[in-house]
């Protein structure tokens, strides 16, 4: 594979699997230095191993992005150890969809804690590496991800899609202030990606229709999506995909 992004360090969120997973292999494939961070340790390390084995040059940073001091902590440390961040892949999120009347406070408290506030705080630990980074090299990346949900409306995914569609509104206008910096920022809105996403949710309504929509349609895989995120990165400098859905063919 062509070392596209030679030189480039990429922090990814949400690196122990699924999407994350995915994409830290793509980018570290293509030449990036690679930040994995997660919670799961012994995951993080194998994907690390099976980086490097490979050639590529991957680090594991095992965190729990909720708490805001660790996370500005590893920072430091992922700047010491691997040079200025210039990709940064904001990934980390859940999915617990419930009939609202439920009143399922846990799973509120859960998904905005970490697809709205926990994103807020990576984006905080690493922006100053990024206008640095830009200011260096003429361009960053802060890709976020949010959902379809976070535009369409589904049934017992209030909270869930509600967070996203602060993910989305949060990047459109972080361009405002980050586009004149040359840190792009781009939103990516996946519709139905076969993960551990699923596995989460604990709602039986929920899991039937999702495990039903197999039967007419075939879910994105992980790899779909690291691809267009490898390709938003890799665009000359003075492109920004703003927002990028990218929907399984039969999913309307
Ligand atoms: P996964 O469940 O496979 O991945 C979620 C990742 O987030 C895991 O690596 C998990 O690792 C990590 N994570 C969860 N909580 C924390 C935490 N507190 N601190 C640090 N890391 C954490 O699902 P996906 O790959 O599908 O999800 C990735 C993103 O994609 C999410 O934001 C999701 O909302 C979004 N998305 C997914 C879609 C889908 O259909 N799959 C569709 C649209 C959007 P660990 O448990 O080791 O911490």
């Amino acid at each position: 594979t062509a070392a596209l992004l030679d030189g480039r360090v990429a922090v990814i969120t949400g690196a122990s699997s699924g999407i994350g997973e995915a994409t830290a292999r793509t980018l570290a494939a293509k030449g990036a230095k690679v930040a994995l961070l997660a919670r799961r340790a012994d995951r993080l390390a194998s994907i690390v191993d099976e980086i490097t084995a490979a050639g590529g040059r991957a680090v594991a940073f095992p965190v729990d992005v909720t708490d805001a001091a660790a996370v500005k902590g590893l920072a430091q440390s992922i700047e010491d150890e691997l040079g200025t961040v210039s990709i940064l892949f904001n990934n980390a999120g859940i999915m617990l969809p419930a009939p609202i009347e439920e009143l399922r406070e846990d799973q509120w408290s859960h998904q905005v804690d970490l697809n709205i506030s926990a994103l807020n705080t990576v984006i905080g630990a690493f922006l100053s590496q990024l206008v640095a980074s830009a200011r260096n090299a003429g361009v960053a990346d802060l890709i976020n991800t949010a959902s379809i949900a976070g535009k369409n409306l589904f049934p017992t995914f209030a909270v869930y899609s509600a967070s996203k569609a602060y993910v989305i509104h949060l990047s459109n206008h972080l361009r405002t202030e980050l586009g004149p910096k040359d840190v792009r920022v781009s939103a990516i809105e996946p519709g139905i990606v076969g993960t551990e996403l699923q596995g989460h949710v604990t709602d039986q309504g929920a899991t039937d229709w999702l495990e039903g929509s197999k039967d007419t349609l075939e879910w994105l895989t992980s790899q779909d999506v690291a691809e267009v995120v490898a390709f938003t990165v890799n665009l000359p400098r003075r492109v920004n995909l703003q927002e990028i859905a990218i929907m399984p063919t039969r999913q309307t």
